[in-house]
């Protein structure tokens, strides 16, 4: 069975995410999109747990995808599994070179993996997870950005960080 491992913050889950995991699952047996709580993004807006249930909640219509999390290194996450493939969403260059260095650092980490890049669709190439907050915190219409039944709770959220 061919696992794929689709690893990212996901604070929260954009159409931009959801696209490639859509893509993705078409093809790979197995789909495990990775929550991972290590990150040194901006300042995170949603706990690992409520990730989990947002992205559990978005794909539960995908029978070949698993939502996990991982408080560690990615290589190490890995080793449970057999030869997996590494997925990650491109968008033009502002992807590139922090993608290629950490797909080096991760075949060094761990031989066996691989890492495959799926690049962002048109539609989504300027969505991300820090532009869907900013656009939350000053009220902003999220439909062309997010999954639908999301918006309720990031707009919520920004609201009581205020
Ligand atoms: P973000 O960069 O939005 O904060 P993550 O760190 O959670 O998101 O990203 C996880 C993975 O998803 C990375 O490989 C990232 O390049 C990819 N990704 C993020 N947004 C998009 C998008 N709009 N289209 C395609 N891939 C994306």
């Amino acid at each position: 069975m061919k696992v794929a491992i689709y690893p990212g913050s996901f604070d929260p889950m954009t159409l931009g995410h959801l696209n490639i995991i859509r893509r993705a699952s078409r093809i790979f047996d197995k789909v495990v999109v990775c929550i991972m709580v290590n990150g040194s993004k901006d300042r995170a807006m949603f706990t690992p747990e409520q990730r989990v249930d947002m992205a559990r909640r978005v794909t539960a219509h995908l029978p070949n995808v698993e939502i996990d999390y991982y408080n560690g290194l990615l290589a190490e996450y890995a080793r449970r599994f057999d030869h997996p493939v590494i997925v990650k969403g491109l968008r033009a260059s502002m992807d590139f070179e922090n993608e290629f260095t950490m797909a080096s650092i991760n075949k060094k980490l761990n031989p066996d993996m691989e890492t495959m890049f799926l690049t962002a669709s048109d539609k989504y190439t300027f969505v991300s997870s820090s532009n869907v907050k900013e656009i939350a915190r000053h009220g902003g219409d999220l439909r062309d950005f997010m999954p639908r039944e999301l918006i309720d709770e990031v707009t919520e959220m920004a609201r009581k960080e205020k």
